[in-house]
């Protein structure tokens, strides 16, 4: 069989998905005799996309790996961390920093943005829509939008940034949960008949997957929906997947099939919805009796962060192109309303906005290419963003979406 379209792991570390211009300025300062010029690197952005206040860094893990035994100290705020790109003085928040020579590590530049910037993406979208969803349940169905190669990154962001679950086996695997999903409409219209397919799913599924199907391939929700109930016994869930051209008002669609399984005693029956659903629309069915939401493309295809590396100093003095804040500086945070801010200093101390006393941040997390933090589990990460994200959902003042 001929190859796919991806790069291996192997090409990934060995540069070969790099930028070739990097390739070719590390020949010149090697011809120049500069192989041990030490600089300091800053990681940052200017903004964040379609007016985000904030983003979740996501994707230093795999940074870290990538990193492992090239002759480099990273130092970092913690991968979850809900961070902003500025100060209100101005200067650029730098989320990572990288010190060591510029020939070490400056060919891996267009990869290690390409985790942090897509990652990120990724994980503040699904961060947004578990806002959007009251901090309720969320399942990352995206990855089909994408290409196969890129699922694991894309579960495992997905659901740092919070979503409970996530579709592939692979993307599963990484994080250490069960993949997630319901059925397809491919096996109903396979077997031709919703209550035979229901019937044969139950007969058939393995014991530990949830009992939850699909009601609207031929039917209207509500019928279906009953139809299902009366079949399964012990139905955990219904998934509405209603065409846009059937839609509507989704709202009462789910409020009218909540009501009607209600009235049938069916209380315990849950409701997926999905289809198309974005931080607006999760938003807007609030209240309607969803218990949790199937988010694709809106998800998978978030808008990447448009992070930078620059070099802030060279053998000890400060140095920046234009438009950039030269010098090594240490990222602060308040943990009251988690607004940000830099210093020069790291012992520096500096009080926040509202009065309370800010915190740097930054851990170092590798030393000449060794590793000095543990790496965290996925669900640990995720849990420092879910606590970010209930201080943000309850404070109005922050919650600018
Ligand atoms: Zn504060």
């Amino acid at each position: 069989m001929e190859r796919l379209f991806i790069a291996t792991e192997e090409d990934i570390r060995q540069g070969k998905t790099m930028d070739v211009y990097f390739q070719r300025s590390l020949a010149v300062l090697k011809a120049l005799d500069m192989e041990e010029t030490r600089v300091k690197a800053e990681f940052s952005a200017g903004s964040l996309p379609a007016g985000w206040p904030w983003a979740v860094i996501c994707g230093t893990e795999e940074v870290l790996r990538l990193m492992e035994g090239l002759p480099v100290d990273l130092y970092g705020i913690p991968e979850g961390t809900v961070w902003r790109p500025r100060s209100s003085r101005g200067p650029r928040i730098p989320f990572m920093n990288i010190e060591g020579p510029y020939c070490g590590f400056g060919e891996m530049e267009t990869s290690i943005l390409g985790m942090l910037c897509h990652s990120s993406g990724v994980a503040t979208k699904a961060a947004r829509c578990k806002i959007a969803a009251e901090m309720g349940h969320l399942m990352a169905f995206g990855n089909r939008r994408m290409h196969p190669a890129l699922a694991p990154m894309l579960d495992r962001s997905a659901y740092i940034g919070g979503c409970d679950g996530v579709a592939s086996p692979l993307g599963a695997d990484l994080i250490g949960e069960e993949a997630l999903g319901t059925v397809p409409h491919a096996l109903i219209l396979m077997i031709g008949d919703e209550v035979k397919a229901y019937q044969a799913f139950n007969d058939h599924a393995h014991t530990g997957v949830p009992r939850i199907v699909l009601v609207d391939t031929f039917s209207d929700e509500r019928f279906g929906a009953l139809e299902a109930c009366r079949t399964i016994p012990g139905l955990e869930g219904i998934r509405l997947d209603t065409p846009g051209s059937r839609r509507g008002s989704f709202r009462e669609l789910i409020q009218e099939v909540r009501w009607e399984m209600d009235m049938a005693g069916h209380h315990n029956v849950k409701i997926i919805a999905t289809g198309g659903l974005d931080e607006d629309s999760i938003s807007k069915l609030q209240g309607s009796g969803v218990d949790s939401f199937g988010v694709g493309t809106s998800i998978s295809n978030a808008p990447t962060v448009d992070f930078s590396m620059d070099l802030v100093e060279k053998e000890g003095d400060p140095i920046s192109k234009r438009g950039k804040f030269s010098g090594r500086k240490y990222p602060f945070r308040c943990p009251v309303c988690l607004l940000m801010d830099v210093s020069l200093d790291r012992d520096d101390e500096m009080d926040c906005q509202c009065g309370t006393a800010m915190e740097m941040i930054e851990v170092k997390m590798m030393e000449n290419g060794l590793r000095t933090s543990v790496a965290e589990s996925a669900q640990h990460i995720r849990n420092r963003v879910l606590e970010q994200l209930r201080m943000i959902h309850d404070n109005d003042n922050n919650r600018k979406i």
